[in-house]
Order: structure tokens, then C-alpha cells, then sequence
């Protein structure tokens, strides 16, 4: 592999570069009955997000999510584009990882179509299994993808979009975790400057 062909970040799509959870938050509320506690959001942890969804809830969310335009029409997620932001000035090559198709017919139509007028630099690639994905840097919000990723890549360096249900990666307990909450830029730059100049494997 020629060494420019090394420099690949891999990039997720909901909850690190898209913004999902704001616009689902919006539109529960708009099919709220006023006898109904207000929309939260929607996960405040791992447990919540893990437990199972009310099945009103999960129908509501089901309906919104198979509207024509729902994906493609989903706004970008701030703090993941300043991270695109540092990647490209880097020279990184930028392949989004994203895991599909799901239940939701058209759904990744519509994410190709969002990556394509967002993103128009990057590759997409579509797995089932994102930690057979070869990568320098991944840039995750879910822990049960990312951690599985480093057990087969372990060089490789995680940057992990700061979401509540991701809090217990602020205090840099795993080395190769680094949770940018946009605070930390000087960091997050440091990190990929050294991703992105490390050896190529065999070197
Ligand atoms: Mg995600």
C-alpha cells in the first residue's frame, strides 16, 4: 500500500458527524399528547440507551424516521465537523463507515445522498462489521463500535464525538480514546498530527 494510501480516517455518520437526535427530538414533540411528559432527550447514558424503547415510543420514532427526506435532510453535527475540518487540513483521506442498510426502507439512499452533497470529498463505504475496517484515526460516538475496532487496530486512534452516552471517556482512561468535547482542539490536532505521521505498518 503506497504510503499516501495509509492516511484513511474512518467517519460515522449519526450521533458524530449528524445530527439524528436534535431533529427526532423535535419531531416526538410535535406528536406529543399534552398529557404526556415532555420529549427529553432521548438518552442521557448507556443504560438508556441500551434499555428497551416503550413500544409507542419506538412505533412514533419508526414513522418519523420513514418519512421521504428524513436522512437526507438531517442537519451536520458541529463539533464532527470540526474534527472533518482538522482531518482535511491534515491531507487525511476521509472513507464515512457507516453500518446498513437498516429496517428503514430507503434509509440508505438518502444517507448516500446526505454524505454526497456534505461530505462530497469522502468515500462511503457500508459494512455490518465496522472494526474489520482498516483506518489510521475512527471517529465514533458509540462505544460498542469503537472499542472493537481498537481490539484489531492497535495503533489505531479513536475520536470519540462527546455525547452523554459517552462521558465516561472524558477522563482519558484508554490511551487510544480521545473524547473531543470542543474544548480540546489543541489536543484533537496533536492526536491526528501524530496519526497521520506515524509509520506505515511494516516501517
Ligand atoms: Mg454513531
Amino acid at each position: 500500500m503506497a504510503d499516501e494510501d495509509d492516511k484513511v480516517a474512518l467517519v460515522d455518520l449519526d450521533g458524530s458527524i449528524v445530527d439524528y437526535d436534535k431533529v427526532m427530538k423535535q419531531e416526538l414533540e410535535k406528536l406529543r399528547h399534552p398529557d404526556e411528559p415532555p420529549v427529553v432527550d432521548r438518552y442521557m447514558n448507556r443504560e438508556q440507551v441500551e434499555a428497551k424503547e416503550a413500544p409507542h415510543l419506538e412505533a412514533r420514532r419508526k414513522l418519523i424516521q420513514a418519512k421521504p427526506g428524513f436522512w437526507r435532510t438531517l442537519p451536520k453535527h458541529p463539533l464532527g465537523f470540526e474534527i472533518i475540518e482538522d482531518l482535511r487540513h491534515l491531507g487525511f483521506l476521509l472513507h464515512v463507515l457507516t453500518k446498513g442498510p437498516g429496517a428503514t426502507a430507503g434509509a440508505w439512499t438518502e444517507k448516500y445522498e446526505w454524505c454526497r452533497d456534505n461530505l462530497p470529498d469522502a468515500e462511503v463505504t457500508v459494512t455490518q462489521n465496522k472494526a474489520l475496517s482498516y483506518g489510521r484515526v475512527l471517529v465514533d460516538d458509540w462505544p460498542p463500535y469503537f472499542l472493537p475496532w481498537l481490539k484489531h487496530r492497535p495503533r489505531g486512534q479513536v475520536v470519540c464525538v462527546a455525547q452523554p452516552w459517552n462521558v465516561e471517556y472524558a477522563t482519558g482512561s484508554h490511551s487510544q480514546v480521545f473524547r473531543y468535547d470542543g474544548t480540546n482542539r489543541t489536543e484533537l490536532r496533536m492526536r491526528l498530527h501524530q496519526a497521520f505521521n506515524r509509520p506505515a505498518r511494516g516501517e
